[in-house]
């Protein structure tokens, strides 16, 4: 399979010649190679191709479909290697596991993703591997956490719920100059809107399951690295097994095709709706990095290219407006998940209210009027629209 790295053209025909290869004949789509097994012609054919990364002998080792679906990825990224697994978190605990020993310590943000959280909460000190979580708006929080086992650095940004920011480029300078490695979960951003390894960043995770699959239909993780740290990671994967389907990953190289188009239209609801939401008598704040209101707007505008469908905001009128709202919207469904091509919208203290400790749910800053709003690419009148009715009538005190 050859290289695509052709930085000269744009990321939507990048994305659509991405999957020429000669060895597909005439097939202008990509085939799907649902098969576990790949017979060998001889042995040093059996060595070639039992190799480590892209191996095409037994699926769990690689996959032709799959790895062409990193490639993809890894070019988007601008990243050197890749890997794919079952699920985001599928990627995300076998990267952790692979970068942290009992005896090692990681320094993970305030606010993650809950599985991150929980990773460095719980299931990593269980093995003897301590994390520390600091304020990711502060770049000297970082720099106070570090010690010397520190091995890891978890980023994460933009950040549920507050959508706060990370200085991407001043921790991955503070990391370096240690030898410390960073580990950036890209999903809420995707590649069209940041490109982690530009600021410094060593391996990008993706939820694929969200934006890059984008279609509510597939669960699927991605890892980009250096070829070096792939390795290293594809080492852990077989043992923990969590890779792709070859079938999920087909289903993301189609939906991956329109990434850049769909991204642009999440982008502009995005924007819209936290307009219209922080003009809203209802509405007592907005969080989103694309207002000038947010406290981190500067940096995001440095780092991002755009700024996402994702946005919340708090309700005045606390929880029973938040349920009113959302029984209200025509066009967004009640869902905990994100970055499909239709809305998603759900309230996170009723998501994660009996799951999370009372502790957790201050410390993240969830308030019982919070909404979190995962803009579709519906079209951006409608949805506006749909949203204003939806706050008709609440209280505005
Ligand atoms: C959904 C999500 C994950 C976990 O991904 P799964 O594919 O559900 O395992 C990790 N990080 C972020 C930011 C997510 O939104």
């Amino acid at each position: 399979m050859h290289a695509h790295r052709n930085g000269q053209l744009s990321f939507t025909t990048r994305l659509l010649t991405a999957d020429d290869d000669p060895e597909d004949g005439l097939s202008v789509s990509p085939p799907l190679h649902q098969s576990v097994n790949f017979a060998a012609r001889d042995e040093a054919h059996l060595q070639a191709i039992s190799a480590p990364l892209g191996s095409e002998y037994y699926t769990r080792r690689g996959n032709p479909t799959t790895a062409r679906l990193v490639q993809v990825i890894a070019d988007l990224e601008g990243g050197e290697a890749g890997m794919m697994f079952a699920s985001g978190m599928g990627a995300i605990a076998t990267t952790l596991m692979t970068f942290a020993k009992g005896g090692d310590h990681i320094v993970g943000q305030r606010n993650h993703y809950i599985g991150i959280t929980e990773m460095l909460d719980k299931v990593l000190p269980s093995f003897g591997v301590e994390a520390s979580r600091v304020d990711q708006t502060s770049v000297e929080a970082f720099e106070r956490a570090i010690r010397p086992n520190t091995k890891l650095i978890v980023l994460e940004s933009p950040v549920n719920p507050m959508m706060h920011i990370t200085d991407l480029r001043a921790v991955c300078a503070l990391a370096k100059a240690r030898g410390i490695l960073t580990f950036c979960d890209n999903t809420f951003a995707t590649p069209i809107n940041q490109r982690p390894m530009e600021h410094g960043v060593d391996i990008v995770m993706h939820s694929a399951t969200k934006y890059i699959g984008g279609h509510h239909d597939l669960l699927a993780g991605s890892i980009t690295a250096s070829r070096a740290l792939t390795e290293r990671i594809w080492d852990t994967s077989l043992v923990t097994g969590a890779i792709a389907a070859p079938f999920n990953a087909w289903l993301a190289l189609r939906g991956i095709r329109t990434l850049e188009l769909r991204v642009r239209q999440h982008n502009e609801n995005g924007l819209a709706l936290a307009h219209l939401l922080e003009e809203h008598p209802a509405v007592r704040q907005v969080f989103y990095p694309g207002l000038p209101s947010h406290p981190q707007h500067a940096l995001a505008r440095a780092q991002m290219s755009g700024f996402g469908g994702l946005l919340t905001f708090d309700l005045k009128g606390g929880s029973t407006a938040g349920s009113a709202f959302i029984r209200k919207l025509r066009l967004a469904s009640f869902t905990g998940s994100l970055g499909g091509v239709s809305s998603t919208v759900m309230q996170p203290a009723v998501l994660f209210g009996d799951r999370l400790s009372k502790a957790i749910v201050e410390e993240q800053g969830i308030t019982p009027g919070l909404i979190r709003f995962a803009a579709g690419i519906e079209n951006t009148g409608d949805l506006l629209a749909d949203v204003e009715r939806a706050l008709d009538g609440l209280p505005t005190a």
